[in-house]
C-alpha cells in the first residue's frame, strides 16, 4: 500500500513534536497510525468559519490518528483508534481532492493532517498546480517547524488551534506539558509563510493565519494569559482569531476532572471574548452556540 518510507521522518518518526522516533512501516507512534495515510472521510464540510466554508463548504478530508489525543475529543473515534479508516494512496487523494473541488469547495481542508505531514507534501506539489483552490492546514498547533518548512508554498492557510498556556492544564488534557512554546514557535513559521490575512472579493480567506481556541471550562484565566502571549508576541493583526464555545462534555471520559465533565457557563466565555476584544483581536469571537455532537461528522460507513 502507499508507504511513505521514501522519508527519514517515517523510518525514524519525527514529523512532530513527539519524535518517537518509530518507524511506522512496523508499528505506530503516539499518534497511532502507520506510515499509510488513513482517511475517515471526504466531503464538502459546512461547518468550519464562514471565510473557510464559503457557501458551499470546504473539501474536507478528515484523517485517522492524532499526535494530541486531548482527553476531551469530540473526533475521538477516529483521533484516539475506535475507527481506522481507509488506506488512500497519493493517486486516490490527488482524485478526491479534484473531485471535491468539482462539487464546489472553496478551499481543501486537510483536517489533521499533521502525522501524515511529510507525505502530504508531495501530492500537493503536484497537485497544486491543477487545483486552483487554498489548501487548508487545519491542526492542532503541536507541529514541528523542521516539518512546517516541509510545507512551504504549498498551504495556503493554516487553521491551528492555540489550546493551552499553562503546562499542567496541556500535561494533564493532552499530554504536552511543552505544548505553549511549540505552538508559538510553530505559529511564528505559519505567519512567515503566509503573511497577514488575504480575502477574496466574496469574503472568503485566500491566505494566511486563522488561530482557533475553545474555551475550557475552568480554564478562563489560562485562555486570557494565552492571548495576552499571543498578542504580546505576535500582535493582534497578524492573524484572524476564531474563539470558541462549544465545549462538549459528553465526549470527556468518567475519569476526567470535574471541570471537563461540565459546560462552559456564559460568564466564563464573555469574560475571555471581553480580554480578546481588548487585545484588538478580529475575527470569529463566537462560532456557534449549539454543542455536541450535531456538529460532529458521522464517520461511519464512509467511502470513497
Ligand atoms: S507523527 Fe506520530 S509517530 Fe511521528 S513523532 Fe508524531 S506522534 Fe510520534
Amino acid at each position: 500500500m502507499n508507504r511513505i518510507n521514501q522519508t527519514d521522518q517515517s523510518r525514524e518518526c519525527s514529523a512532530c513534536p513527539r519524535r518517537c522516533g518509530v518507524d511506522r512501516n512496523q508499528q505506530p507512534g503516539f499518534c497511532g497510525m502507520p506510515a499509510e495515510i488513513r482517511l475517515a472521510k471526504a466531503a464538502l464540510h459546512p461547518w468550519e468559519e464562514p471565510c473557510i466554508s464559503g457557501k458551499n463548504g470546504s473539501g474536507a478530508l478528515f484523517f485517522c490518528g492524532c499526535n494530541l489525543r486531548c482527553v476531551f475529543c469530540q473526533n475521538r473515534p477516529i483521533s484516539q483508534g475506535e475507527l481506522t479508516g481507509t488506506p488512500v494512496s497519493p493517486e486516490k487523494l490527488r482524485e478526491l481532492m479534484l473531485r471535491l473541488r468539482d462539487e464546489g469547495a472553496c478551499s481543501i481542508n486537510l483536517v489533521t493532517p499533521t502525522h501524515y505531514a511529510p507525505a502530504l507534501a508531495p501530492v500537493l506539489r503536484e497537485i497544486r498546480p491543477a487545483l486552483g483552490i487554498p489548501v487548508v492546514y487545519n491542526c492542532g498547533g503541536y507541529e514541528s517547524v523542521e516539518t512546517l518548512r516541509m510545507l512551504e508554498g504549498l498551504i495556503d492557510i493554516y487553521l491551528p488551534d492555540c489550546k493551552y498556556f499553562d503546562a499542567g492544564l496541556s500535561g494533564r488534557y493532552s499530554s504536552a506539558p511543552d505544548y505553549f512554546p511549540v505552538a508559538r514557535d510553530a505559529l511564528r513559521e505559519m505567519l512567515r509563510q503566509t503573511g497577514r490575512p488575504v480575502f477574496s472579493a466574496d469574503g472568503t480567506l485566500l491566505r494566511g493565519v486563522m488561530v482557533r481556541h475553545l474555551v475550557l471550562p475552568g480554564c478562563r484565566h489560562d485562555s486570557i494569559r494565552l492571548l495576552e502571549e499571543l498578542c504580546g508576541t505576535f500582535g493582534s493583526s497578524a492573524f484572524l482569531l476564531s474563539l470558541m464555545s462549544q465545549y462538549s462534555p459528553e465526549f470527556a471520559p468518567e475519569t476526567a476532572d470535574a471541570n471537563l465533565r461540565r459546560r462552559l457557563t456564559s460568564f466564563e466565555y464573555s469574560s475571555v471574548l471581553n480580554a480578546a476584544r481588548q487585545l484588538g483581536f478580529s475575527g470569529y469571537m463566537q462560532m456557534r452556540s449549539a454543542s455536541g455532537t450535531a456538529y460532529t461528522p458521522d464517520f461511519r460507513n464512509a467511502t470513497f
